[in-house]
Parts: C-alpha cells; sequence; structure tokens
C-alpha cells in the first residue's frame, strides 16, 4: 500500500487552460512529488480518459496514467495535412500502434495523449437518439454534455470545391433533405463537425484537462499500466490500484484511496480494455489459463464480440452505402496500408510501396479531389479478441470477420446501388464494389460483448468491485454514426453521474 517513487515520469499536469495547448508547459515532474492515493485513477489518457479525468477532478483527486506522450508537440498530431504521417509512423515512439487483425486488414490504435482524438480523421457528430434511449443514459444529461466538449474543441468545417459537388450529387439521387451544418446525426445530406480548426489544427480530447481542478489531477505520460491490482480476500474482488511502468522500465504501483466508492477506472479503447482485464486476471478461464494468469474472475464474454465498421473505398473515385457515406479530401489510405485494389493477405508492405511509388506518377490533379467511402455503420459481423503473450505492449490477437454476416453484405450492395445513381449524376467517374477482397477498415473498432459485465458499484454477486470501463468497449453497437463525439460526450457524461452518484446537489458540476 505504498506508491512507489521513479524520478523519470514525464508528467503533463497543472495545465492552465492557457498551458493544456502549450507543449512548453509540460515539464519533468517526479512520481513522487505526486505521492499519496487516489479517489480515482483512470487507466488510459484517451479519448474517454481525458474527459472523464478533468470532471472527476471538480472534487476528487484523479490520478490519470497514459502510455504514450503528448499530442501537443508533435506535428504528425497536430495538423491535417500530416494525419496520414501519424499513422504510416509505424516505429515504437509512434502516436500510433499498428495492427493487423487476422483478417489481414491493417489497422491503427492510438499510444498518445488524447488517444484515438489525436491520430483520427476528425470527424465529430452526435450519436442518434435512438442509441442514447437504448443505451439508457440521461438525455438531459446527455445534452449537457456534449456542448460542454464542442464548445472546447469542436469547429465548422470548410468546404472543398469537390465536396460541393459531392453534396449537389447526394441531393440529385435523392438523399434529402439538405440539413446544412449540425452536429446531429439525421437522415439526409449534411455537414458534421470536426475537431480540426480553419488553419488545420488539430484539438484533441486533451484539450479537455484544461477545464480539470489543477490542484486535484496527476497526468503522468509514458505511465503503461501493466495490469489491475485486486484485493480477493473478500467476497468479490476489489480493484486497489495498478501496477505500472515508467518509459525506463521501471515498475510502480498507485492506489485508491480507502474508501468504498474509490475506484480504478479503465479508458484504454477497443482493443487495450480487453486486454488489460485479461492480464489483471479477468477474463476467459481457458484463456488465462494459456498464460498463467492468476485468475480473479472467470468471465467468458471478455474479448468477445469485436467489430469494426468495414470501408469499402476505391484508390480514386468514390464508393458509397446505404447506411453512411463519407468524403475524406486527398488520398491517403495507401499510405497507412488501407489498400482496397489488392485482397487484405496480399496487403505486404512490399505491396504498399510499390502503390506508393506508382501514385507518385499520378498527375497531381488527381490530389485534387477526394475519395467517397461507403460505410457499414452497424456490422453484425463479429470477432473476438485473444491474447499473444502477457506483454501489455504487444498488441493482443483480434478478427472482426469483415463481411461473414449475410446482412452487411446485404447493406454494402444497396449501397453500391446507390453509388451507381451517382455515377449516373455524372458528378463522379469510378466506383468500387463490396466483399473481403475489397475491405479497409473505418478505423472505429469498438467490442460489442462485455458491456456491463464489467462492474460498476452493484451489488451483483458476479461483479467486481471498484472497477468501471468507460470507453468505446462499453458500446454495444455503433452510435450509429462515427463514434468520437460519443465517446467524448461519454467521458464528460460518466464524470457528472459519477459525481452526482456520489455528492448529489453539492457536486461542482
Ligand atoms: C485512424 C483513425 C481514424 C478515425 N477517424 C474517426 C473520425 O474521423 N471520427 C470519429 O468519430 N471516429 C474516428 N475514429 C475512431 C475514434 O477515434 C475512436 O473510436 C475513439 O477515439 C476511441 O476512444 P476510446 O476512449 O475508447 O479509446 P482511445 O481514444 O483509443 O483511448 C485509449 C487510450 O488508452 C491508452 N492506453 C492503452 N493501453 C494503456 C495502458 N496499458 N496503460 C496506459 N494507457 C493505455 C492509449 O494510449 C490511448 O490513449 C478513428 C480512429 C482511428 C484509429
Amino acid at each position: 500500500m505504498q506508491v512507489v517513487a521513479s524520478t523519470s515520469i514525464h508528467t503533463g499536469t497543472h495545465l492552465s487552460n492557457q498551458q493544456a495547448r502549450s507543449p512548453r508547459h509540460h515539464r519533468r515532474r517526479s512520481y513522487q512529488e505526486t505521492g499519496g492515493r487516489y479517489d480515482y485513477i483512470i487507466v488510459g489518457g484517451g479519448t474517454a480518459g481525458c474527459p472523464l479525468a478533468a470532471t472527476l477532478s471538480q472534487n476528487f483527486s484523479v490520478l490519470l496514467l497514459e502510455r504514450g506522450g503528448v499530442p501537443f508537440s508533435n506535428v504528425n498530431v497536430s495538423f491535417l495535412s500530416n494525419f496520414h504521417l501519424a499513422l504510416a509512423d509505424t516505429s515504437p515512439t509512434s502516436a500510433s500502434q499498428y495492427f493487423i487483425s487476422t483478417d489481414g486488414v491493417l489497422n491503427s490504435r492510438a499510444r498518445v495523449l488524447g488517444g484515438g482524438s489525436s491520430i483520427n480523421a476528425g470527424f465529430y457528430t452526435r450519436a442518434n437518439a435512438g442509441f442514447i434511449k437504448r443505451v439508457g443514459w440521461d438525455e438531459k444529461l446527455v445534452n449537457e454534455s456534449y456542448p460542454w466538449v464542442e464548445k472546447q474543441i469542436v469547429h465548422q468545417p470548410t468546404f472543398a470545391p469537390w465536396q460541393r459537388a459531392l453534396r449537389d450529387s447526394l441531393l440529385d439521387v435523392g438523399v434529402s433533405p439538405f440539413n446544412g451544418f449540425t452536429y446531429d446525426h439525421i437522415y439526409g445530406t449534411k455537414v458534421g463537425g470536426t475537431i480540426f480548426d480553419r488553419f488545420g489544427r488539430r484539438h484533441t480530447s486533451a484539450e479537455l484537462l484544461a477545464s480539470a481542478d489543477p490542484k486535484k489531477i496527476t497526468v503522468l505520460i509514458h505511465a503503461t499500466v501493466q495490469k489491475i491490482l485486486f484485493d480477493t480476500s473478500g467476497k468479490r474482488p476489489k480493484a486497489v490500484g495498478v501496477l505500472f511502468k515508467d518509459e525506463n522500465g521501471k515498475q510502480h504501483r498507485a492506489y485508491v484511496s480507502n474508501n468504498p466508492k474509490s475506484e480504478v477506472i479503465l479508458s484504454t479503447g477497443a482493443l487495450g480494455t480487453p486486454q488489460m482485464l485479461m492480464l489483471s486476471g479477468v477474463g476467459p478461464k481457458a484463456e488465462l489459463e494459456k498464460f498463467k494468469i492468476p485468475i480473479v474472475l472467470d468471465n467468458e464474454f471478455v474479448g468477445k464480440g469485436m467489430a469494426d465498421n468495414p470501408m469499402n473505398a476505391p484508390s480514386s473515385g468514390y464508393g458509397q452505402s446505404k447506411d453512411s457515406i463519407h468524403c475524406h479530401h486527398g488520398i491517403m489510405s495507401a499510405e497507412i496500408g488501407q489498400l482496397s485494389t489488392i485482397p487484405p493477405k496480399q496487403r505486404t508492405p512490399e505491396a504498399v510501396q510499390d502503390y506508393i511509388r506508382r501514385k507518385r506518377e499520378l498527375p497531381h490533379e488527381a490530389f485534387k479531389g477526394g475519395f467517397i467511402l461507403e460505410k457499414i455503420a452497424k456490422p453484425m459481423s463479429t470477432g473476438e479478441l485473444t491474447l499473444v503473450n502477457t506483454n501489455v505492449d504487444d498488441n493482443p490477437s483480434v478478427s472482426f470477420n469483415y463481411f461473414s454476416h449475410p446482412d452487411d453484405l446485404k447493406s454494402c450492395v444497396q449501397g453500391i446501388r446507390m453509388a451507381a445513381k451517382l455515377v449516373q449524376s455524372q458528378h463522379f467517374l469510378n466506383y468500387t464494389k463490396c466483399d473481403q477482397q475489397t475491405v479497409e477498415s473505418i478505423l472505429n473498432a469498438s467490442v460489442k460483448a462485455n458491456v456491463n459485465l464489467i462492474p460498476k458499484h452493484t451489488n451483483d454477486t458476479k461483479s467486481l468491485e471498484q472497477l468501471r470501463v468507460v470507453d468505446i468497449s462499453t458500446f454495444n453497437e455503433s452510435p450509429g454514426t462515427n463514434p468520437q463525439g460519443t465517446i467524448l460526450m461519454m467521458g464528460r457524461y460518466m464524470g457528472v453521474k459519477i459525481l452526482r452518484d456520489r455528492l448529489g446537489k453539492t457536486a461542482g458540476v
């Protein structure tokens, strides 16, 4: 029950409003200085973790542990024009960690403060109303939480000429009404939000830490949590802290305060959360035994129901679907291994390099447009996540089984029919097909089935105590659209909810 000292962990804590945006203010501070126990330990300073930490710090002490560095001084992260560079950087210090699912499709997960919001394409939209109802969230609090995020980091995008052409084509083929600029996910054609400002500068969830109480929050970066520590002496296993290592590999322990309401909260993302649970002894017994991990809770659902939104996009031109049509500016998929022209298993690094070389021979006009992609918004096909080893730095094995469910294929075919109509409207010249050979990832991976199995404060004997998950892995379905808006909102929402549940009206939010 002690806090082990370290002298080499960078911290990005005690950020004032201005400071949160400026790398100058990130100073080295030893973990010793932070000392003590925390009311909340949040693992993962990502899309959900940052707004959650900022909110909880209004009333309680919070330790936020992030395995990556800060986004502020990283040009690959900060600028829209470098979006593909962060993804193409496969070095161990990259803000993104690439992984290849067993389907053969290349994919990325964040490894930086701000999480996915620091490496993603920036598109921002709210979930549809049906999703909020099905999750059972308090609509009033949801409607207060979205604007809390939007005021700080979301912007209205500027329109490229070809995007105007696409808008007109969509309206021509009957995808109406035109809803203008809106964050709402509604039927028709619309312009959504973006976390890039008009100068192309990215605003990540890490900036939400500017709303934290600097006296109550401690943010450690390059702090990789290796496992959750449980007290198994009582009736139900209870999370009491975490074991983490700094960038020199030195191990430390941090503990939650001695109050039954204190919690360890996992916000480690779609792959990180099931992996962390298993490494900590929570998961299918057979899987844990395979790696000689002491079992804390046999839970067959951890790692099951992994789903990713398949996208089908040509290397130039467009694609689209009944569910969701996106248009992206520029052609960048190949650099990040999203090469739809050849089947997934042939997308070797050499094939990607060859494509990039040939792309250089294209006339520069080819890059003035963009590509339209079709995405299956609510994939029915699912796969699973299993461990490869017990090293938290390594990716687990994950399969998504794209298009294994016939409904996904049906959806895609309907989309392609709509695409043919767009071609007839003569604004666009090329289209693609949908199958397992052309599939790429829209990079929204989520876990479907371990929802609610991981415990809050309940009297449910199946649960663990003082452990909670707040990230995309709690979603049972895709929020009908790109998820980051809803995940950012959820971080704020859950923070306020926890404070109100604990303090009632005296909660300072
Ligand atoms: C390339 C790409 C493009 C995308 N484009 C869009 C888009 O345009 N619009 C949209 O809405 N969505 C988009 N998404 C999806 C969206 O960004 C993610 O779904 C979302 O950010 C996930 O949020 P999260 O909080 O669940 O996880 P994350 O934001 O990934 O946060 C998890 C955090 O935990 C940290 N972590 C993991 N393990 C550990 C550990 N052991 N110890 C300490 N820290 C750890 C990670 O480093 C990370 O910072 C995109 C995703 C990608 C990868």
